[in-house]
């Protein structure tokens, strides 16, 4: 490929009819109106319209897309449900985005090797209940579970609130089929877990799509606990909350999930259609799930009563049957939604600091929403360290929107600092892209756009993400200057 330049306007009829013959008319969207959803993902901080968008049916037609692109040298972004959180999805300089949303098969289930092969489209929580009769579950489960893909999880390396005791999509995938940005297909991995030579799933998990297309995956399948016990600690304090998620730690337990959710969070949730029954004058709730064999359950139970009643919970209760339990996830798995009570935009930070920083570093970010006089919640991923400062605005407001982002950089230097990292599990994203350079070297880095290039040599796929364009990245590799040096 030549180095590449935004192609005219004038040039994007003639792609948009080879693209509108592979996938057909009506799965060939072009209209300033059919585009504008596509312009951004969860991250609503900005937006930018594609030239297209392409559903296509299949693995064919995901190559044949790719190969037009490459010939009109048009830039193309993968694209599963939107739910990103982090504009991983965002097509930069006029991309087109191909959406996987049609590929939707579960294409085998192989309930004795605690397998499944998908096409990337599914729905993550339409897996489970399409095995649950087989007594099996897909482990990695994020809060968006009823909208996201699995595509877009393998792409993000997603979390959920059960990944402290199941491990992210990474632990779950055993192997990708792969449309490379040269229209070639790839399949990386072996369904029997054990592939010999380099870890190339390993590297596309987590590479946000600037890798390839992934057109099938995987998964590993996991068997229904024979017992689950819910707790709900209630709290006046969100620091006694996080002290009590690292005493279970420290005391050798496992749970399935330790998830808190704030006092703001608690108000907005109660005030919506999710309302739990959660007390509005608490400082926090802590929801503790633990799993596993019948005859563990009440050991475990008591002994969390004793650790909490060391913290001064002020409640502690257990969900007395699964329309309980499925009451106090509501709660947290809804937050996020009841957000839009407080403000039309949210802005869902992602951070992990080490467990034990949790209550100074969480007195800190609220101290810096204070200062920037902002709408601030918390509801996260104790057990993992994994937080999600929310910062509720309204995009409109260009002042308030500079106060958010200046914020939210502020909060992402403290978690460094503590020695945290910058994302758990919404990934870099055009969002954190330029705050790389907080955690990596500029040798990292150049590390990191070694791997891409060599699935992605001149940056047509998924440009402007997660690799910030240093002056040394361009110099080593001008080819994927066109493609990368997009603004934000
Ligand atoms: C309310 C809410 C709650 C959330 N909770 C969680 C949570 O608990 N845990 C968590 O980890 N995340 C969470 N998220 C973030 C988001 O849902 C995840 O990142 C999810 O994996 C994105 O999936 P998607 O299908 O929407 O992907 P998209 O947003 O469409 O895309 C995400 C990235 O994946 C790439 N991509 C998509 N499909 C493919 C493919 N087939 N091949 C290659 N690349 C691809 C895109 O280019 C993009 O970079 C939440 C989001 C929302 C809105």
């Amino acid at each position: 490929m030549s180095e590449s330049q935004p192609l005219s306007a004038s040039t994007t009829p003639s792609l948009l009819d080879r693209l509108a013959a592979i996938v057909g008319e009506d799965n060939c969207l072009s209209r300033p109106e059919e585009l504008y959803t596509y312009g951004c993902d969860g991250l609503t901080l900005g937006s930018h319209a594609p030239s297209a968008v392409v559903l296509p049916a299949d693995r064919d037609q995901v190559v044949a897309v790719v190969a037009a692109c490459r010939k009109f040298e048009r830039s193309f972004v993968p694209r599963g449900a939107g739910t990103g959180l982090s504009g991983g999805a965002v097509p930069m300089d006029g991309a087109v985005v191909i959406g996987l949303s049609r590929m939707v098969k579960i294409v085998e289930i192989d309930a004795e090797n605690r397998i499944a092969v998908v096409q990337p489209g599914v729905v993550n929580a339409h897996l489970s209940e399409a095995i649950a009769h087989m007594g099996l579950f897909y482990a990695p489960d994020p809060s968006s579970q009823q909208a996201c893909t699995i595509g877009g999880n393998v792409a993000e390396n997603s979390g959920g609130p059960h990944t402290l005791k199941y491990g992210t999509t990474t632990n779950h995938v055993l192997s990708v089929e792969m449309v490379l940005p040269d229209a070639s297909v790839v399949r990386l991995g072996s369904a029997a877990g054990f592939a010999p030579g380099y870890d190339l799933v390993g590297a596309v998990v987590g590479s946000e799509g600037t890798l390839g297309i992934v057109t099938e995956v995987t998964v590993r399948l996991v068997e229904i606990p024979e017992a689950v016990e819910t707790m709900l600690a209630i709290f006046d304090d969100v620091s006694d909350a996080c002290r009590l998620v690292g005493g279970i730690i420290r005391s050798g337990m496992v749970p399935a999930a330790l998830e808190v959710v704030d006092r703001r969070t608690i108000r907005a949730v109660e005030a919506s259609v999710y309302a739990a029954g959660l007390p509005t004058d608490a400082g926090a709730v802590l929801i503790i799930e633990l799993d596993g064999a019948a005859c563990e359950m009440q050991g475990l139970t008591d002994r969390i009563r004793e650790l909490a009643a060391r913290e001064g919970v002020r409640e502690l209760r257990v969900a007395r049957d699964a329309e309980e339990r499925a009451l106090f996830w509501r709660a947290r798995k809804g937050a996020f939604g009841a957000m839009g009570r407080l403000a039309p935009d949210l802005y869902v930070h992602d951070a992990v600091v080490p467990r034990a920083s949790l209550p100074e570093v969480l007195e800190e970010i609220c101290a810096i929403g204070d200062r920037y006089h902002l709408t601030l919640s918390n509801v996260f991923h104790a057990g993992d360290g994994n937080l999600h400062p929310n910062i509720s605005f309204d995009r409109r407001n260009s002042e308030e929107l500079a106060r958010v982002v200046a914020a939210g950089r502020e909060m992402l230097e403290l978690c460094v600092r503590v020695g945290g990292v910058l994302t758990g599990e919404h990934g870099v994203g055009m969002e954190k892209r330029d705050y790389m350079g907080l955690l990596f070297t500029p040798e990292d880095l150049e590390a990191m756009r070694k791997l891409r290039d060599a699935f992605n040599p001149d940056g047509i796929c998924n440009p402007g993400k997660v690799i910030p364009m240093t002056r040394a990245c361009t110099e080593a590799n001008p080819r994927a200057r066109g493609y990368d040096e997009v603004p934000l």
